[in-house]
């Protein structure tokens, strides 16, 4: 709304710079309420948990409170202590910083020098690409097979690659890929390829065939596991997420990262959430049912969506998707269309409550039909 026009890029910019745009942001929710008027929003653009604030972050927020004018512990300790023994490793496994995306900074920084080719699937979570053309890195595009990233195809491309990332649950697709298929992939990597699991929504996967990371950890020594706290622990606003990695790893990680990647606030409610097990399980059995329930919906609507393991669901509109979201913005339903995945007629929507879930589908009702 506010937003003038993007300015032009300074001549002095790294040249890399030509070749990116800044990462779009899905619309916010008080950004479209006071555009159309609207008392309330059901935000389904980006991936966060419609349960909102588990009352113990809260709590522990309050609890940290008065401490803020002290930097934050530069090794998140207590959180890795905590992490560690989750994934069954020592805390030298694991790394913190704030949010996911600046672990893949981390990554980047300590691993693609420029010209090192970096395995990436089609469509995926886009700030891989944009990660590797950054530091004059190479992204390789490998093209989802039926919805599903093509692991073979990925292995075979890493033969003289620095770095394969694959996102499982895939964004935007919402597939899996099993533990066998990745064991499989990772026997298949030569030693000179990193192979990075981006698990950000590993917690809502059901399927009994989704990877134990921890186990595959023990056994392959170049594997990097992501997680982030911004999903099922719900806490997208304050920025947490981690790397689970060998130590030779999590060291590069220590040296190219910044002096104090996570705030106090944000520790403290990481070690808040992690065992909030009733608000987790909450989480994960409204999205169990919601996206069963979506996924029936949108089909009643005679659209095909795919079938999902994680908090989203990837839907065919037939038409435009960029028309449709704004379409749906008066009736305060916020969808993310494909156009940045090269997808113009699909939208991802996250799994809201049920009451967000009857929301979109009404509108989406109301939108299809009126044209
Ligand atoms: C949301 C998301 C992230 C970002 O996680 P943050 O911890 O919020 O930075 C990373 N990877 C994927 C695939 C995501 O969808």
């Amino acid at each position: 709304m506010n937003e003038s026009t993007t300015p032009r890029l300074h001549p002095l910019a790294r040249k890399a710079l030509a070749a990116l745009e800044p990462y779009v942001p899905g619309r916010s929710a008080e950004d479209v309420q006071k555009q159309y008027g609207l008392t309330s929003v059901a935000k389904l653009g980006s991936n966060e948990n419609p349960l909102g604030v588990s009352p113990r972050i809260r709590d522990a927020l309050l609890a940290v409170i008065d401490g803020v004018h002290h930097y934050p512990d530069p090794t998140c300790a207590a959180l890795r202590r905590r992490v560690a023994a989750r994934f069954k490793v020592t805390p030298d496994h694991v790394c913190v910083a704030n949010g996911v995306d600046n672990v893949l900074t981390c990554l980047g920084l300590a691993f693609l020098d420029a010209g090192d080719r970096c395995v990436v699937g089609v469509p995926t979570y886009t700030a891989y690409a944009s990660l590797a053309l950054m530091l004059n890195a190479v992204p390789v595009e490998v093209p989802v097979r039926e919805w599903r990233l093509d692991l073979p195809r990925m292995a075979g491309a890493a033969a003289n690659a620095k770095m394969v990332i694959v996102c499982n649950p895939n964004n935007p697709t919402g597939t899996i890929v099993t533990h066998d298929e990745v064991e499989g992939f990772l026997k298949s990597l030569p030693p000179t390829a990193l192979a990075v699991l981006d698990e950000a929504y590993a917690e809502f996967a059901g399927d009994p065939a989704f990877p134990d990371a921890a186990t595959l950890l023990g056994r392959y020594p170049n594997l990097v596991v992501l997680r982030t706290f911004s999903k099922i622990y719900g806490l997208a606003g304050l920025r947490v997420g981690y790397a689970v990695a060998a130590p030779e790893i999590i060291a590069c990680f220590n040296v190219v990262r910044e002096p104090f990647p996570v705030d106090r606030l944000a520790q403290a409610a990481a070690e808040a959430t992690l065992d909030d097990e009733a608000y987790v399980r909450a989480a994960y059995e409204n999205n169990r049912t919601g996206r069963a329930w979506l996924a029936a919906s949108l089909a009643d609507l005679g659209l095909r969506s795919i079938p999902s393991q994680a908090n989203f669901v990837l839907v065919d509109l037939g038409r435009p998707a960029n028309d449709v979201a704004r379409q749906l913005l008066p009736h305060g339903v916020i969808i993310r269309p494909g156009a940045m995945w090269r997808l113009p007629t699909w939208a991802r929507i996250t799994v809201g409550t049920a009451g967000e879930n009857r929301r979109l589908i009404a509108a989406l009702k109301t939108v299809l039909v009126a044209r």
